[in-house]
């Protein structure tokens, strides 16, 4: 019998912040269909998901890709956790998006995620100096050139197993601080892309191991004149995609500001660190938006004020936010 690596990955209860934890099982054989994975036990009291009394929680696979870093026909598996008695673990952000995107789903919501992260090798930026720090920003944005860009060789070996492990990548770039980077996922239906945006940071600090630098997604990994790092999220549905759409898309931004403090609770701890009014964010406790402005809680395209339809980035939530409950928020307040 062929034997087959399934790695499965679920989050934890790390507060406040949730963190990413996998472990792998041998599989008999090739897996084509994820409802033909068993589920699978683990020690949620060292995940911070159970006591130590009772301890065991339950992965339900949910989503199976090809693993790009074993090759053959290994297989990534993303998992739902559950209690022992089958009810939905409090940790379970992923079953609260299936019922909103189930709720909504005439509506055909779109996502874009841009995750931005910052590589880190020991206790600094990759690449900074051991004294002191790198000129000021101003090169590093889509630079090139060994004195502008740190980590090439990870961002595109992470970009080829993304691809690899057929997830939607759209793009890639350096961004405004050194050793900080973006990939962007979607457009896809919410579900999709949330997935798809674990599954890819997964990978990402995997492919980090065999570099020996880590992935961080903390908002302000470095404080002062350092841009910090968010995961804008772009959105769009069927009507602000037809047509008269750019009508929606204001109705939109109406909404999303009545509902301000709500969002900003889901979009990620230390965002207030990030969110200064600098740096190209708006203040966290303001809401504004605008046609082409990077200072705004909400942007709306120039391309989708000149065509009168397409979509809207919501620019608030930080690159560590949890994509299930973002785009299960903005569906809500806007669809809703
Ligand atoms: P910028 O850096 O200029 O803010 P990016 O090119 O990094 O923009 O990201 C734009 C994102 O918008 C992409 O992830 C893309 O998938 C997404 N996007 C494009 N069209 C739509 C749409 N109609 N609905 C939702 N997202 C969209
Ligand atoms: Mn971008
Ligand atoms: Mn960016
Ligand atoms: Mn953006």
């Amino acid at each position: 019998m062929n034997k087959v690596k399934a790695e499965y990955i679920w989050m934890d209860g790390h507060k406040p912040t949730e963190k990413l934890r996998s472990k792998t099982k041998i599989l008999n054989g090739k897996v084509n269909n994820v409802d033909d994975l068993p589920i699978w036990g683990f020690d949620g009291s060292s995940t911070m998901q159970a006591t130590g009394h009772k301890s065991d929680c339950m992965l339900k696979p949910v989503k199976l890709i090809p693993d790009p870093i074993r090759g053959g026909d290994n297989i990534i598996v993303l998992c739902e956790v559950f209690n022992a008695d089958g009810t939905v673990h409090i940790t379970n952000t992923r079953a609260q998006l299936r019922e909103v995107a189930e709720k909504y789903i005439e509506h055909e919501s779109w996502f874009g995620i841009e995750q931005e992260y910052t590589l880190f090798q020991g206790i600094k930026p990759l690449g900074w100096p051991d004294n002191g720090f790198p000129a000021p920003q101003g090169g590093y944005y889509c630079g090139v050139g060994a004195d502008e860009v740190f980590g090439r060789p990870i961002v595109e070996a992470h970009m080829d197993a993304c691809i690899q492990a057929g997830l939607d990548i759209s793009g890639i770039n350096a961004e405004v601080m050194p050793a900080q980077w973006e990939f962007q996922i979607g457009p896809l239906g919410a579900l999709e892309a949330a997935d798809q945006t674990w599954l890819a940071r997964w990978l990402l600090y995997r492919i980090g191991e065999d570099f020996k630098v880590s992935a961080t997604l903390h908002p302000k990994p470095v404080s002062g004149d350092w841009n910090g790092a968010g995961a804008h999220t772009n959105f769009s549905t069927k009507t602000m995609r037809a047509d008269g759409g750019m009508k929606v898309i204001e109705e939109a931004c109406k909404k999303l500001s009545i509902k301000h403090t709500e969002h900003i609770a889901v979009y990620g701890a230390h965002n207030e660190e990030r969110m200064t009014g600098l740096h190209e964010t708006c203040k966290i406790d303001e809401f504004r938006y605008g046609v082409s402005d990077r200072g705004a809680s909400v942007r709306i395209p120039l391309q989708t004020a000149q065509d009168g339809k397409g979509y809207l980035e919501d620019r608030r939530p930080a690159a560590n936010m949890d994509p299930y409950l973002v785009c299960a928020k903005l569906i809500e307040t806007v669809c809703g």
